[in-house]
This record gives structure tokens, sequence and C-alpha cells, in this order.
């Protein structure tokens, strides 16, 4: 699986890019809803490792498509949110989850992103640099730090960049938005003094 840090910042990138008028100050919540939403879905390890019904049930319902269309609109109504588009925005960020998730396993796992209608656990099968199964009873902790470690930092290398750039983009075009308004105040106010 993708660490948290890919799923978070995948999740906050698609909020970020939704939110037109985007100022750190407004925004800074939704984007941090988005990255909670982009990784929600691993909470059933909660479910594996916590209370103990094995790694089987990881990447199982959690992960599907008709639950994270479920969960941004669940968010939607608590923040009363009315924007088609920042609605479809949530959505797409809890899915990007199980959808990542699926498209970097290729031997063990997957995620039921048909679920309900299908329990397959479905994977591209093409790559899987980003796996990481630690297993208590083979491995030290110090091992399995170790290789999350490693893998988070390659997570964070590769998307970080992405975020940035989003958030980049939208503070520039924000505030071109506000330049090309004040031109304007400025050229009526010319006008009515004339
Ligand atoms: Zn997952």
């Amino acid at each position: 699986m993708p660490l948290p840090i890919a799923h978070g910042l995948i999740g906050a990138s698609l909020v970020a890019a939704s939110r037109k008028g985007f100022t750190l100050r407004r925004d800074g919540w939704p984007v941090m809803f988005g990255m909670l939403l982009g990784m929600a879905p691993d909470l059933d390890l909660f479910l594996s490792w916590g209370l103990g019904f094995g790694t089987k049930v990881h990447g199982g319902f959690s992960h599907s498509l008709v639950i994270a269309l479920a969960a941004g609109a669940g968010l939607s109504i608590i923040l009363k949110e009315t924007s088609i588009s920042r609605v479809l925005a949530y959505m797409a960020a809890a899915a990007s989850h199980g959808l990542l998730d699926a498209c970097t396993k290729k031997e063990f796992g997957g995620s039921a992103i048909l679920w309900p209608f299908s329990n397959q656990k479905y994977k591209l099968g093409i790559f899987s640099n980003y796996e990481f199964y630690p297993n208590p009873a083979s491995q030290t902790w110090r091992e399995m730090l170790d290789q999350a470690a490693r893998i988070g930092l390659q997570e964070f290398l590769f998307v970080m960049p992405l975020f940035l750039l989003i958030v980049a983009g939208q503070m520039i075009a924000q505030r071109s938005r506000n330049s090309a308004a004040e031109v304007t105040r400025s050229e009526r106010s010319g006008k009515d003094t004339e």
C-alpha cells in the first residue's frame, strides 16, 4: 500500500485543485479534510491489527468507491458545502485511496473498489514499489520502521511536488484575478471622476 503520505497528499491535491479563488487562509481546512479523506480507508488496519481480524480485512469495504462517495457526501453535509465541484472533490479525494492502492499492487492485496457489489480486491499487477506489508511475526520493529521510512520518503518526494504545484498554481491564479479586478476597479473610478 502506499503509506498515508501519498494518500493524504493526493486527497489534499484534489481538494486544492477544486477551490476557485484559492487562499491558504480560507481553504486550508478543506484541504486538510481532503487529506484526511485520502488517508481514512486505511483505518481498516485497526480491524486487522487492533481487533485481530487479520490482514485479509485490509483493502476491503473501506476502500470501495461507494463508501468514498458516501464519505465525501457525508463530510459535505457536515460542512454545509453546497458547491457541486467541491462536493465532487471530497468524493474524489476519498475515492483516490482505493484506486491508488489498486494501481500500486502487484502480487498481494488489492482494493475492493466495487464493494458491496463484489468483494474482489482489484490490483493492476504492474508494479509494487510502494508495497508495504509489515509482519510483526517475522520482522523486528526496527526493520518495519526502516522500511516505512524508506517508502515514506519515496512517496513524499514523488507526490509532494504535485501538491505544491497545484497550491502554487492556485495562488498565482488567484493573485492575477485580484490584480485584474484591481485594474477594473481603478479604471471604473477613473471614469467616474472624469
Ligand atoms: Zn489502503
